[in-house]
C-alpha cells in the first residue's frame, strides 16, 4: 500500500526538458537535495515538500513558464493595439 502511494506520488511529480540543463532553480530550492545535476528527483531522498513543484506551476519563476507568459503578455497588448486601432 505505502509502495503504491509512493509510486503514484513519483509519477505525479512532474519536470520539464529544461529541468537540470539550463535551469537549476528546482535542484536549488529542494531543501535536501534531492534533485540531481540533470534535474533528476531522487524518489528515495525526496520527502514530497513540493517546493519544486510549486516552482514547476509558477510562471513567474519556472523559466520556460515564464518566456511562455512573457509571450502571451506581449500577443495581448499587440491585440488590444490593433483593436485600439480599429475603434
Ligand atoms: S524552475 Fe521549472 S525549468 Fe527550472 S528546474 Fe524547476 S521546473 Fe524545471
Ligand atoms: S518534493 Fe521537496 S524534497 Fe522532493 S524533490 Fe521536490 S523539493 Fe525536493
Amino acid at each position: 500500500m505505502v509502495l503504491g502511494g509512493k509510486l503514484r506520488l513519483k509519477n505525479s511529480l512532474k519536470r520539464r526538458s529544461e529541468c537540470g540543463n539550463p535551469c537549476k532553480l528546482c535542484s536549488k530550492a529542494c531543501p535536501i537535495e534531492a534533485i540531481d545535476k540533470k534535474g533528476n528527483i531522487n524518489m528515495n531522498e525526496c520527502f514530497y515538500c513540493l517546493d519544486c513543484q510549486s516552482l514547476y506551476y509558477n510562471n513567474y519563476k519556472c523559466p520556460p513558464l515564464v518566456i511562455k507568459r512573457k509571450k502571451l503578455e506581449a500577443l495581448r497588448s499587440k491585440h488590444v493595439k490593433l483593436k485600439e486601432r480599429l475603434v
